[in-house]
C-alpha cells in the first residue's frame, strides 16, 4: 500500500521569514482537529534559501512534515556558480527533490539527459527524486496525453539502475497555473500508463511501490476526485499550497 503524499511546490514564493510562519501555521492546524498524521505524508519544497529555517523548525518540534529542494546539480562539488549540490539538501534533512518540473524544462532549457543526470544526483545523495512529467497542450494535440510523459520517464530512468525509489509527478503544463485542472479520468488514464511503463522498466513491485501524484491546478475543492483514482497516490500542489486554509484542507482531504 502506498502512503498518500501531498506535497507544496512554493516555486519562487516565500523567503525565509514567510516561510517559517507558514510552516508554524501548518504545523498548528495538523495538530489541531482529528487529523491523522500517519496517513497522509506531507512535504514542502521551499526555496533553498529558506530550507535551514524549515530544518530548525521541523527538528524542534519534531514535525512530521517533510521537505526538499525545487532542483539540484547534477554534480556533486566544484566550479558551478550558483548551483546547489543535492549533498547539500540531504545535510539539511532533505528527504525529497524535484526534478524536471516544467518551469526548469522550459525556462532553464533542462533537457531529458539533464534530468536523467539529476535524478541519478539525487539517488547518489540519498534524496528521493521527485520526476516531475507532463505534456504541453502542442503535445496534447499532436500525440495525445501519455506520449511525452511516458517517454520523459523512460529517458530519467535509461541507465541509472541505481535509482530504486522515487516519486513521479504527473503535471500537464496546460494545467499548471491555469486553474484548468485535467480531469481525474485523464489524470488517471496517463498515471495508470506512467506505472505500466515503470512495470516494463523496473518490475512489478517497484511499480507498485512508487507514488504517482498529479499536479496542475489542485485545490481543496477538486483533490479527492484525483484521490479517488486507483493509479494517483496523491498532489503536487503550486498556487494552493501558499494558502494555509487551502493546502490544509488539501492534507485533510479524508476527513
Ligand atoms: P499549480 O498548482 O499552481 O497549478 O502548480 C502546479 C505545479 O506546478 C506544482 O509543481
Amino acid at each position: 500500500t502506498r502512503t498518500p503524499l501531498m506535497a507544496g511546490n512554493w516555486k519562487m514564493n516565500f523567503d525565509h521569514l514567510q516561510s517559517i510562519a507558514f510552516v508554524q501555521k501548518l504545523a498548528w492546524t495538523l495538530k489541531d482537529g482529528k487529523h491523522d498524521f500517519g496517513a497522509v505524508e506531507v512535504a514542502v519544497f521551499p526555496p533553498f534559501t529558506d530550507l535551514r529555517s524549515v530544518q530548525t523548525l521541523v527538528d524542534a518540534d519534531k514535525l512530521k512534515i517533510a521537505y526538499g529542494g525545487q532542483d539540484l546539480s547534477p554534480h556533486e562539488s566544484g566550479a558551478y556558480t550558483g548551483d546547489i549540490s543535492g549533498r547539500f539538501l540531504s545535510a539539511l534533512g532533505c528527504r525529497y527533490v524535484l526534478v524536471g518540473h516544467s518551469e526548469r524544462r522550459t525556462l532553464h532549457g533542462e533537457t531529458d539527459e539533464i534530468c536523467r543526470d539529476k535524478v541519478a544526483a539525487a539517488a547518489r545523495s540519498g534524496l528521493v527524486p521527485v520526476l516531475c512529467v507532463g505534456e504541453t497542450s502542442e503535445d496534447l494535440e499532436a500525440h495525445g496525453a501519455a506520449a511525452v510523459p511516458v517517454s520523459q520517464l523512460r529517458a530519467a530512468l535509461e541507465g541509472n539502475d541505481a535509482v530504486t525509489e522515487l516519486v513521479i509527478a504527473y503535471e500537464p503544463v496546460w494545467a499548471i497555473g491555469s486553474g484548468e485542472a485535467a480531469t481525474p479520468e485523464q489524470a488517471q488514464t496517463v498515471c495508470r500508463a506512467l506505472r505500466e511503463t515503470l512495470a516494463e522498466l523496473r518490475g512489478d513491485d517497484m511499480a507498485g511501490d512508487t507514488r504517482l501524484l498529479y499536479g496542475g491546478s489542485v485545490k481543496a475543492s477538486n483533490v479527492v476526485g484525483f484521490m479517488r483514482e486507483p493509479d494517483i497516490d496523491g498532489a503536487l500542489i503550486g498556487g494552493a499550497s501558499l494558502k494555509i486554509d487551502e493546502f490544509s484542507a488539501i492534507v485533510r482531504y479524508r476527513q
